[in-house]
């Protein structure tokens, strides 16, 4: 049932029934001769009531909401339905308004509208907001010609973080993030969440690059200290790609995903980077999806296949090792280098299936080398801070287990070959798988020495036996006498923690002449050998072992 109510044509009440003095409180006597407008909130304009009369006057209805105030003080909203009353005579005598009380439904009306339009985990608005926020900056753009930037964040290694922490402290982690986040903005700035660790900022503050670059620099800053959970503390770092409107796109929809595209491609470069997007861009993110389709196949297709490159004693005589390195062969791209697609392979996951494929292959290379020319010639595999962190039904160890095991080599053959960027997230739990995979009797070697954050102490506590001289640092060999004393302090650290060194991308004779004089143990690079196919490598072998 509906509240009825008749006025005057001089806005007097001279009827109401009784699901007005329900809904209002008021009783009919309390009315009666009385002019509507004791009913207001308040939350009306002035200007609000002038249009409303003078729609009522021109069209002879209104419809619509009005707020008002119920007796017992409570506000309300009521979706109304007025007409004027014209007699036979075409005289207007009075009005008839009927209401329904629509503040339940406007209640769930507009939780339903928070629910639609923001993240619940950080309260801040979510894609559909900001698509929103987006086409009407674009208009005001048109009426006013302010410009704005978008800016897609994302949160380095989050996957890993959270797999690593758990879910509940990887949402604190998320919380964090974001209220750092919303330090930074202004007060016309959007923020919004768009997807599980992608944030969007909107940001009209941007008539010029060097503004936007102003909201980057701030952003940055605010992930400088770590973000503490549970008495341990997180580094944060954050991928930006921007996108500026007019100029890169004239739909919200084109600006968000050029801006994403941008993203990923600053997440290729480094932690805590900023990316402008550029129209070729896009050739490379169409690249990136193919290879994805591309990668998923690979497996299957058999399109993978390992290469073994030697490593030699200083004076080329004999082979003391082999660096297993993946190889993809793709029947459109030709041979994929592996730093192309392994950061794929990673987001996607499908490395841990190529790592177990590369370890297997790898194990049995060198058993086949082992059997066939009785030498124990041990190989070494790449392994990303991506597959040693695994947090699944199988960890990276009980992987390397299984692979021993179908092998059927003996663990002091093979050797994992790990990079100084697994120590970044938990140092303590990298030490303490490392130490496990010593305990299987598996072999460790650090690679890219000197390229990471290198830390001299961590050093000291890693159960490592190898260490691989970066070959940006071999390279410099020859141009400057500080690459040689750096090189040279790195052997002589690491001899005297009882590890061997080994070169690596070592092409030139000169390059040589100077890792024999600095007491380099191993020397692996062009000069001596690229990475062979198994044949080659059988080959090799059979030749060395001839003329011992
Ligand atoms: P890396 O471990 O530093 O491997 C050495 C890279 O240098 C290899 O490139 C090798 O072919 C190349 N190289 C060797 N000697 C020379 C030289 O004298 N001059 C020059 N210019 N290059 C030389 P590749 O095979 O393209 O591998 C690139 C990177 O991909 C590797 O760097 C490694 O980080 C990664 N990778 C390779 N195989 C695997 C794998 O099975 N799993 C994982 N996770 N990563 C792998
Ligand atoms: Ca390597
Ligand atoms: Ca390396």
């Amino acid at each position: 049932m509906k509240e009825l109510s008749l006025q005057t044509k001089e806005n007097r009440i001279v009827y109401v029934n009784r699901q007005f003095t329900k809904v209002t409180g008021y009783s009919p006597e309390e009315v009666l001769g009385k002019n509507p407008s004791f009913l207001s909130s308040g939350l009306h304009d002035k200007k609000f009531y002038e249009v409303f009369w003078d729609i009522l006057h021109q069209k002879g209805h209104w419809r619509g909401e009005i707020i008002n105030r119920r007796k017992n003080g409570e506000i309300y909203t009521e979706w109304i339905n007025i007409n004027k009353v014209i007699d036979e005579n075409g005289v207007h005598t009075h009005y008839v308004a009927l209401f329904s009380d629509v503040t339940e439904s406007k209640a769930h009306e507009e939780k339903l509208r928070y629910l639609q339009t923001h993240d619940l985990l950080t309260d801040l608005p979510n894609r559909n907001f900001i698509i929103e926020a987006l086409e009407l900056a674009i208009t005001r753009n048109k009426l006013t010609g302010k410009k704005f930037a978008v800016l897609f964040l994302d949160i380095n290694r989050f996957k890993l973080i959270n797999e690593s922490i758990g879910h509940k402290a990887g949402d604190e982690i998320l919380l964090h993030v974001s209220r750092r986040l919303k330090g930074n903005l202004s007060p016309e700035d959007i923020l919004a969440r768009v997807g599980s660790d992608e944030f969007l900022l909107l940001t009209e503050q941007a008539n010029e690059v060097r503004d936007v670059l102003h909201v980057v620099e701030e952003i940055f800053r605010s992930f400088q200290e770590p973000i503490t959970i549970m008495g341990k503390e997180h580094i944060i770092t954050v991928s930006i790609g921007i996108t500026l409107y007019p100029n890169d796109g004239s739909s919200a929809a084109v600006l968000l995903r050029n801006a994403e595209t941008a993203m990923h491609r600053s997440q290729e470069n480094a932690n805590n980077t900023y990316q402008f997007f550029s129209p070729d861009m896009n050739v490379h993110a169409f690249e990136r999806l193919s290879m994805e389709v591309n990668l998923r196949r690979a497996l299957k297709e058999k399109e993978f296949f390992v290469q073994y490159q030697p490593k030699f004693t200083p004076d080329k005589k004999t082979i003391k090792g082999m660096e297993a390195l993946l190889r993809w062969r793709n029947r459109e791209l030709g041979i994929v280098s592996p730093n192309r697609f392994i950061p794929l392979a990673e987001e996607t996951g499908l490395i841990h299936d190529i790592g177990s494929y590369v370890l297997l292959s790898a194990c049995q290379q060198a058993m086949l080398v082992h059997k066939t020319f009785k030498i124990d010639l041990p190989v070494s595999v790449n392994v990303s801070a991506v597959q040693f962190n695994f947090k699944h039904s199988t960890s990276f160890i009980d992987t390397v287990k299984q692979v021993l095991q179908e092998s059927g080599l003996q663990p002091a053959l093979l050797e994992i070959e790990l990079t100084e960027s697994l120590f970044i997230q938990n140092p303590q739990a990298a030490l303490e798988k490392m130490e496990g995979l010593k305990r299987l009797g598996v072999a460790l070697s650090l690679d890219d020495f000197g390229t990471g954050f290198s830390s001299m102490s961590y050093l000291r506590d890693m159960p490592i036996n190898t260490i691989k001289i970066d070959k940006s640092f071999i390279n410099g060999l020859l141009q400057s006498e500080k690459n040689r004393s750096i090189v040279e302090s790195i052997i002589s650290l690491a001899h005297s923690l009882g590890m061997m060194v080994v070169a690596e991308g070592v092409e030139e004779k000169e390059q040589l002449t100077i890792l024999t004089e600095l007491n380099c143990d191993l020397i692996q690079g062009y000069l001596f050998s690229k990475p062979l196919d198994q044949q080659e490598l059988m080959d090799l072998l059979k030749k060395d072992c001839q003329s011992l």
